[in-house]
């Protein structure tokens, strides 16, 4: 197994002000390093255990000859719904994320087991049995919002079968049967295919845009997973630092539409119109990269003190803010008035430096 990385779905190779450094902390030999802004790692260090695989957001890095989806499929296949370290992966169980974690707890007929304990990736630390064990942790408190599945540990397993032994069949939560819905990955492929665009209410007019912003794989299985649970009366609302992969957002007053978090954002969960006069934001494409907040100089974007359950399941676009837009005197080109303007800023940064320069001139010809 080799450790790959592509550049290009990076955040940081999006934006010079990304401060994203989960690959960087997870890694447990510290050979991944901040070089020029982009993560830079030595191939001889690297234990190829898939921390940082795991971690990163937007799953810039990789494992030659792995595929998280792959393994999904293969471990709902298997008789065995146990994993040990190193042992079922040939890697970490780290490489895993919050997402695959939820998605197999709730695909699989059986509960899933981790033998946390036998982790022994660590390295120079604990590291990765610490990230395993808050992982397994976040994906069983999501889980717990609308469902009774969960991820065991060797340790949690007895304490579940006694807990199994008292709740009645007809006091659980229903959830279909998933072994049969999504049983090959060809299924899932063609189920994304089918309907990805529509479920999340994206404007075919933006297709060619949208094209370039990127889903991860791990985010499109979760809501392929997602789409055959039960929908409820009602959900919960969890508190967002609860949740390490997705987020909600508002934007405040001081937002200047300056367009560039919306332009920039990798999976297209901001977005805006053709006019650019409101940032939309989808809730569940949204990997929580931070990106946005690193680009937004006055710090407009802020993140909404409670997360809602219901958008796993019901996906909606929300604006969180409209602009005025009018036409520049000057160029033509639209722009974000704020009252009273009858150009665009650039016109008028280029007004004023022409005014400057026949200042200076007429100073200097006195
Ligand atoms: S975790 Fe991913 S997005 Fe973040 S710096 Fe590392 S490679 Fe880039
Ligand atoms: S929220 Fe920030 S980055 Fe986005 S348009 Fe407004 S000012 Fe620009
Ligand atoms: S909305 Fe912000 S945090 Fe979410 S994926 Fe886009 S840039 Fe990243």
């Amino acid at each position: 197994m080799n450790l790959l990385f592509d550049v290009a779905s990076c955040v940081r190779a999006t934006s010079k002000f990304s401060e994203c450094t989960k690959c960087v902390d997870i890694c447990p030999v510290n050979t991944i390093e901040i070089v020029d802004n982009i993560p830079a790692f030595t191939p001889s260090d690297c234990t190829t255990c898939g921390g940082c695989v795991g971690s990163c957001p937007t799953e810039a890095f990789s494992l030659s000859g792995f595929s998280s989806i792959e393994f999904f499929f293969k471990f709902l296949e298997e008789e065995s719904n146990e994993l040990v370290c190193q042992k079922d992966l040939y890697c970490c169980l780290t490489v895993l994320s919050v997402e695959h974690l939820m998605s197999m707890a709730i695909a699989s007929e059986e509960p899933v087991i981790m033998d946390v304990d036998a982790c022994a990736c660590g390295g120079d630390s604990d590291n990765l049995q610490e990230q395993l064990k808050a992982n397994i942790e976040e994906a069983n408190f999501i889980l717990s919002s609308f469902c009774d599945k969960e991820i065991l540990t060797k340790s949690s397993q007895s304490e579940f079968i006694k807990k199994e032994e008292e709740v009645t069949a007809s006091s659980r939560r229903s959830l279909f049967t998933l072994k049969g819905a999504i049983k090959s990955k060809q299924a899932f492929d063609d189920a994304m295919d089918a309907d990805e665009l529509k479920e999340f209410g994206i404007d075919l007019s933006d297709i060619s845009k949208i094209k370039n912003k990127v889903i991860p794989d791990k985010r499109k299985l979760l809501f392929s997973v997602l789409k055959r649970v039960e929908k409820q009366a009602s959900y919960e609302i969890i508190p967002t630092e609860e949740i390490s992969f997705s987020s909600q957002k508002f934007v405040d007053d001081s937002c200047t539409n300056c367009q560039i978090c919306y332009r920039i954002c990798p999976t297209g969960a901001l977005s805006s119109n053709m006019k650019f006069s409101l940032i939309n934001f989808d809730s569940m494409l949204c990997v929580k990269c931070h990106l946005c907040h690193d680009v937004c100089e006055p710090n407009a974007i802020q993140l909404q003190p409670g997360f809602e359950i219901k958008e796993f399941f019901e996906p909606t676009q929300r604006t969180l803010a409209t602009f005025d837009i009018q036409r520049c005197n000057e160029c033509g080109n639209y722009f974000t008035y704020t009252g009273g303007e009858k150009e665009c800023f650039r016109c008028k940064l280029e007004e004023e430096e022409a005014r400057e320069l026949h200042a200076l001139a007429r100073k200097r010809n006195k």
